[in-house]
């Protein structure tokens, strides 16, 4: 397959302040954009100008949600370079959502080459200010218009690009978390361990809940016995109790983070206890009365480490290490950070330089 390029005339204006970008509402000048049918297979593969898409209102992705998507980052190096943090792993975890979704595989290698490209071209949209970075969303959707229940036969492949801010604004302020017993997130055999928008969709009443009564985000229990913890709010989570990090594990209802996996990797590295093993909110609970929990944080591209100051269950609330962020929890993310943009060493090959 040939990548077509077709170069912005008139280059929109870049945010002149990188101090106050936030996240997700500015987007670089191109985007790729690849088709698919079920005779052709993957065909027409372009960069061109950010413009808007064009769709059948019997597109089936708006009547029956057949859509996938990825989140990754790209950093700018002190040297003026660009690095995306294992890259493959974002394809990988995309086709893997794509047969789940039954949506037709990507070419990893091909789709990584075309997204190189992509950042390249749009590289001065690639901010330098401390914490920020450019976030890449490549994302698959059904595109048949057909109003029967069954996978589409014609799909697009995008991948668009925006700069995003620093995620803590004001320092490491640790979160408020709520924990939600009555609605879940994800039960076994459904989506939960693959990125389809509908996961999201059926997060948000939640939230917003949660949102209102003060909290930042939710902390999802098991959808069988509302009993073990999943995740927090659309990260992966981590509890430090004495001196072991648990998390839960790959159970099926649980998204495989790739940030979940570096910090599995980094502390076992440094010779601390990492476990994934079902965690019960009662065990949580119990160790926060009696001061075994030291520390608690989500794990997620976006923030990296969102370190979990206070949870609140049944009625009560628990604060975690007084509110603030933990140790090691703080030695996580400078590691995690150093070797994203490049000031510290990458013992695991986990960097791919774009430039
Ligand atoms: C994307 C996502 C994560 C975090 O994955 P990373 O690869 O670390 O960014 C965790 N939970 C949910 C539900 C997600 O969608």
């Amino acid at each position: 397959m040939k990548l077509k390029i077709i170069y912005a005339t008139s280059p929109k204006q870049k945010p002149q302040d990188e101090s106050r970008l936030g996240f997700g509402d500015i987007f670089s000048d191109h985007m790729f954009v690849m088709k698919y049918e079920e005779e052709k297979g993957w065909y027409d593969p372009c960069i061109k100008p950010y413009e808007d898409i064009v769709l059948d209102p019997a597109a089936m992705v708006l009547h029956y949600a057949q859509a996938i998507f990825e989140g990754l980052k790209a950093y700018r190096r002190e040297d003026g370079g660009i690095n995306l943090f294992r890259p493959w792993e974002n394809f990988k975890r995309f086709n893997r959502s794509a047969r789940r979704m039954c949506m037709p595989e990507i070419d990893e290698q091909f789709v990584m080459e075309c997204m190189k490209k992509l950042i390249l071209i749009d590289k001065d949209w690639v901010p330098k200010n401390k914490g920020t970075s450019l976030y890449i969303r490549p994302f698959m959707f059904a595109t048949e218009p057909h109003l029967g229940v069954r996978p589409s036969k014609s799909y697009l492949f995008l991948i668009i690009t925006g700069p995003v801010g620093a995620y803590y604004k004001e320092g490491m302020n640790p979160v408020k978390i709520y924990v939600e017993d009555q609605y879940v997130r994800a039960a076994p055999g459904g989506t939960g361990d693959v990125k389809t928008g509908g996961n999201y969709a059926a997060s948000l009443f939640s939230s917003e809940m949660a949102k209102k009564k003060g909290f930042t985000q939710v902390l999802w229990l098991d959808a069988i016995e509302h009993k073990y913890v999943e995740e927090v709010g659309t990260m992966n989570v981590f509890f430090v109790i004495e001196d072991e990090l648990v998390t839960s594990p790959l159970t099926g209802s649980i998204l495989p983070g790739i940030t979940r996996d570096s910090v599995i990797h980094i502390a076992k590295d440094w010779g601390i206890k990492v476990t994934e093993r079902r965690i019960s909110i009662d065990e949580v609970i119990e160790s926060a009365q009696n001061g075994k929990l030291k520390e608690a944080f989500g794990t997620g591209t976006a923030a990296v480490i969102s370190p979990i100051g206070q949870i609140t269950y049944k009625g009560k609330s628990y604060s975690i290490n007084n509110g603030k962020m933990g140790t090691l929890s703080k030695r996580l993310y400078d590691e995690i950070v150093g070797i994203q943009y490049g000031y510290k060493k990458d013992p695991y090959g986990w960097i791919e330089r774009v430039c």
